[in-house]
């Protein structure tokens, strides 16, 4: 309610959000209740004001779309976590902040929440951790997932997963990557038994430097490695705890 009483005074050509839980709920309303257009998941925009351009995924990431507004109003678009990295920011002025006043009508709010679940609280927030060990199917049973762990505490990352983990139940949801699961950008992903499909690169990309230990030299996670390791996960993961424990 806040935000349409800004859009609507403001009166911009686009309103950029994040690509939140939180911006998933509200943004559609605001867009439907001032019947302009909404762009979500963007990854890319060309050109800029009436002109942009916004690239995103479709079909769980299979293909990317180039998607254009149409009509003179505001178009809200939110952008997917992770698509820009901060260290490429180039510098070019500064933008005005222009606080505003915001008087909202509490009786016209009609929704009240409860308190959060217990569950909410304990879940992992992937798309905020700095590092990432993430494990996939090469890593054969739930037992062996305490080779990743060990790896991640070394490292002092979280642990995510690929899909099958997830769906096999030797995760939680909460941990998976991918177009089904969080977009993630942390500083080191590393990547154990993951191969490499479509649907998980797209939740990863965006990470600064991506390690793969696959013992597939041919394994599709090593088109976007910075550092790729062929081999045995078994021998590479605790040769590099051990490497990390002697300092
Ligand atoms: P696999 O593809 O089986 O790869 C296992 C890898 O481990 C192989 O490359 C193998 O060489 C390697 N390996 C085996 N043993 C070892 C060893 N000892 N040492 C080192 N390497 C080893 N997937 C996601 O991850 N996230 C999603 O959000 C997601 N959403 C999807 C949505 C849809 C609609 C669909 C259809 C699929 C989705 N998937 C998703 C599934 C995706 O297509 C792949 O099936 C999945 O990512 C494969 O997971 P994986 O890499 O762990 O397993």
């Amino acid at each position: 309610m806040a935000l349409l009483g800004i859009v609507r005074s403001v009166a911009p050509r686009i309103v950029l959000l994040p690509h939140t839980y939180q911006a998933r709920d509200f943004a559609p309303m605001l867009a439907a209740r001032m019947r302009v257009p909404l762009i979500t998941d963007v990854t890319g925009i060309t050109g800029t004001g009436g002109e942009a351009t916004f690239t995103r995924p479709m079909f769980q990431g299979k293909l990317a779309a180039e998607v254009k507004p149409v009509g003179g109003g505001p178009c809200f678009v939110t952008i997917q976590i992770g698509a820009f990295r901060a260290d490429a920011v180039r510098k070019s002025g500064v933008a005005a902040i222009t606080p505003m006043a915001i008087t909202i009508d509490a009786a016209a709010i009609r929704q009240r929440p409860e308190p959060p679940f217990q569950e909410a609280k304990a879940a992992v927030d992937l798309s905020q951790a700095e590092r990432i060990v993430a494990v996939g199917r090469g890593i054969k049973s739930q037992e062996n997932l305490r080779v990743a762990e060990a790896l991640a505490t070394a490292f002092g990352a979280e642990v995510a997963a690929s899909r099958p983990i997830c769906d096999s139940g030797w995760l939680p949801m909460a941990r998976q990557v991918g177009s089904s699961g969080q977009t993630v950008a942390p500083k080191l992903y590393v990547a154990l038994g993951i191969s490499g499909a479509i649907q998980h690169l797209v939740g990863m990309k965006g990470s600064r430097v991506i390690v793969a230990i696959n013992k597939d030299a041919d394994a599709p996670i090593f088109e976007v490695a910075d550092y790729g390791i062929v081999g045995d996960l078994f021998e590479i993961a605790p040769a590099i705890v051990a490497a990390i424990a002697k300092g």
